[in-house]
């Protein structure tokens, strides 16, 4: 540093002399603003802290009026001091007066300087507060000591996060490190969870940060630089790293960085400033995650997430820890928070200690929230940068249901969340009360409530909600959480699993529905203007026979001793349908041939969920051993209205004329042919839906486990004969539009829970 009696070194040594006294908060940061102006050779040095609300208030000086400490405050981007704060870039000026933010406090008597450099306090990337160094002369401020400046910024903002500097705030002026926010993101699944923040990948905690021995230091830099390329450059050559969790690319793009030059150079200078080497790691890190929190720009964004992730390792190889060690001692409330997580991770977790997830990446149909959701996590996602804004232990709730995450919660807000989760318990407790009741009507009609699943950690849930057995295995989920195709025999160890899980109860396996929305990521998808109608599920199974047989084989092999239901998902056609049918022959008839056990029986099914099988039914259900409405698609396909498509997806009721008429169509068909039928969309378990579906003639529904509750408590009191004459003169009248008001009116008039 230019003219700097010392230089930063000297500065930092003592510093951690001052840091090291016995003395109150207040004396301890008069003292450093003291130190720092007479190593800058600067006439003021300040200090402003981030206050709860967003301003910058004075909290220390050097060369201002002493009275102006605790008096003169700055709104977000107000003056030049709001403006590093809220930019959080360092600012150096020298003529901090003809600059068009300057503005002007008479309590500081500022006004006889005109030199002006400011830094913004950062730690983790979020801004704490601001310090500034100014002179009387028009003098430039040189990169060094601008540099020099930001270092001595880390060490005041290890002092505001330790909470020191809290006791000197006014009631009701709380410094920011504490403050509550609040966030919304996107609902992956639903359920409110209260808990602690637990950090995926657990950033180092670096505490030491001004170095002893400078040699030493660049020397443990330069080692833990070549021990992170040589780790990536392992991880690469290893050829399996997709199955580690990490991706081939962004592996690649972190090897660059590695190598960055640039970037090396930073992090060296700052060590050569007097930081250890994690102080310096983490002192880039902190600028990078800044300028990400302010860049709008998705492909800069990546990048910078890039360098972050490079510093992170670099921390963790320096700090000798290792990266993703949370899963080991985890809290009993854990709320885990991760900038994006894979599937098989999360299941890594003691379920038994997770309270919720919340993630900064991934989608509703993504395989993490299909896994939350198997799991009963609540979960949210797309919270911006919420990986960086909380601190390992922070109080934290989740609410899966709207997609809402607070932070650091007030006590009036955690206490209105803890009581939205005792009700939630309680309904809860009232249906699980309700499983060992059977599903029978009031008028003695027994109906069927089985289970949607598809992955292992589904299965306890028959006996947790008393359903019957499983109505619905969607297959596709092991291959959509795996990293790469799952061998037939790793698909029979799962169905045997299955089966040996469902302790007798029935399940009902659906062959690969792929393709559409569910894409795998091993598997070269081809372009389609409309995936939707593309070239999916068992177009796939009967254009590439391979794929199917190889599930085919496994699902027979897995039975044996079981009776094994297939069923096959959108069918358009009849004749789809025997060729799957025929395939399933030429699998047995292999079996056998080898001699390998059979299943007990084998039935198979169809599902109803392409419109054109409407025109199709008499032939279909005499075909098949039993019919499953997938309603989801059926409706989708029928309303032409793209079921994910929030705009469109609920513009028409499934408790129209036209969507029951179909679905009454298709009970009818079924019971004609005495073949039985299954519901197992959505609406079968919603209360209203589902009652209508009964009085149309269904007695069999399968859904999400949150819903058996809901809907047993709905039939328990129905009476189907009134109602289903109730439904046919609906469905006989000339109502244009949706019939749920009369299906709620009657509802309401014989009392049932329909909500
Ligand atoms: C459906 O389409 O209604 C169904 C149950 O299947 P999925 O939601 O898996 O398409
Ligand atoms: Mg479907």
């Amino acid at each position: 540093m230019r003219g700097a009696p010392g230089g930063p070194r000297v500065l930092l040594r003592r510093l951690r002399e001052v840091m090291a006294e016995p003395v109150s908060a207040q004396d301890r940061l008069d003292r450093i603003v003291v130190l720092i102006a007479a190593n800058m050779v600067a006439e003021v040095c300040s200090v402003y802290v981030m206050r709860t609300d967003g301003t910058l208030e004075l909290y220390a000086t050097e060369g201002l009026k002493r009275e102006a400490v605790h008096l003169t405050t700055m709104s977000s981007g107000e003056g030049l001091v709001g403006l590093i704060a809220r930019e959080a870039e360092p600012l150096a000026l020298s003529d901090a007066q003809v600059h068009p933010s300057y503005s002007y406090k008479p309590e500081t008597g500022e006004e006889i300087y005109h030199a002006f450099l400011g830094v913004p306090i950062l730690r983790a990337g979020n801004t704490l507060g601001v310090l500034v160094v100014q002179n009387k002369t028009h003098r430039v401020y040189h990169e060094e000591e601008i540099e020099a400046l930001q270092i001595t910024a880390m060490i005041i903002a290890e002092m505001i996060a330790s909470g020191e500097l809290q006791a000197l705030a006014r009631p009701g002026a709380d410094i920011a490190i504490r403050r509550s926010f609040h966030q919304r993101g996107v609902a992956l699944a639903d359920g409110v969870g209260l808990g602690h923040v637990v950090l995926h990948e657990p950033r180092v905690v670096v505490k030491d940060l001004i170095a002893e021995n400078i040699e030493g230091e660049v020397k443990r830099l330069d080692d833990a630089i070549a021990e992170m390329r040589a780790d990536i450059d392992r991880l690469l050559e290893r050829g399996d790293v997709a199955h580690h969790g990490e991706h081939r690319d962004v592996l690649e793009t972190v090897r660059m960085f590695a190598n960055d030059k640039g970037w090396i150079r930073r992090i060296r200078e700052a060590v050569t400033t007097g930081l250890t080497a994690e102080a310096a790691v983490e002192r880039i890190q902190s600028d990078t995650r800044a300028k990400i929190l302010r860049q709008t720009d998705p492909y800069l964004r990546e990048r910078l997430h890039d360098l972050e992730d490079l510093a992170d390792r670099l921390l963790h190889v320096l700090a000798g820890a290792k990266r993703g060690a949370a899963r080991e001692d985890l809290p009993d409330n854990a709320i885990l928070v991760a900038r994006s997580m894979g599937p098989a991770a999360l299941l890594d977790y003691d379920r038994g200690r997770l309270r919720g997830l919340v993630l900064e990446e991934g989608g509703p149909s993504s395989h993490i929230a299909i896994v939350a959701r198997a799991l009963g996590i609540p979960a949210v996602s797309r919270v911006e940068g919420i990986a960086g804004l909380v601190e390992a232990g922070d109080a934290i709730i989740v609410d899966g249901g709207v997609g809402d995450v607070q932070i650091r919660p007030a006590p009036d807000i955690e206490a209105a969340y803890a009581e939205k989760a005792r009700l939630r318990a309680r309904r809860q407790e009232q249906y699980r009360s309700l499983r060992g009741i059977p599903a029978i009507t009031r008028d003695g009609t027994a109906i069927t409530l089985q289970l949607n699943a598809g992955l292992l950690v589904d299965m306890p849930n028959i006996v947790d909600t008393g359903a019957s057995g499983i109505g619905l295995f969607r297959t596709e989920l092991q291959f959509m959480v795996s990293e790469r195709m799952p061998s037939t025999s790793e698909q029979q160890t799962l169905y045997q699993q299955v089966l040996i899980e469902a302790g007798g109860a029935p399940v009902t396996f659906r062959t690969l529905d792929i393709g559409g929305d569910k894409i795998l990521p091993y598997m070269q998808a081809a372009e389609e203007e409309n995936p939707a109608l593309g070239w999916r599920a068992i177009r796939i199974g009967l254009d590439r026979p391979g794929l199917l047989r190889s599930q085919l084989r496994a699902l027979l092999k897995a039975s044996s001793g079981y009776h094994l239901r297939i069923m096959f998902p959108m069918v358009a056609t009849v004749e789809e349908f025997l060729r799957a049918k025929s395939m399933v022959g030429r699998e047995q008839a292999y079996l056998r041939k080898y001699g390998h056990p059979e299943p007990e029986s084998v039935s198979l099914g169809v599902m109803v969920e392409v419109p054109s099988l409407l025109f199709q039914l008499d032939e279909i259900a005499s075909h098949a051993d039993f019919l499953s409405v997938g309603s989801n698609d059926l409706l989708q396909f029928l309303f032409a209205a793209d079921r994910d498509n929030k705009q469109v997806s609920d513009r028409f009721d499934p408790l129209s004329a036209p969507a029951l008429r179909a679905l009454r169509a298709i009970a009818d068909a079924a019971a004609r042919h005495g073949c039985p039928v299954t519901l197992c969309g959505e609406i079968g378990g919603r209360p209203l839906e589902a009652m209508a579906l009964i009085g149309i003639g269904y007695r069999a529904f399968s859904m999400t486990p949150a819903s058996i509750g809901p809907v047993k408590a709905m039939l328990l009191e129905l009476n189907v004969t009134e109602l289903a004459n109730t439904m046919s003169t609906l469905l006989g009248s000339s109502e244009k539009g949706s019939l749920r008001p009369a299906l709620a009116a009657f509802a309401a008039a014989h009392g049932l829970p329909v909500q």
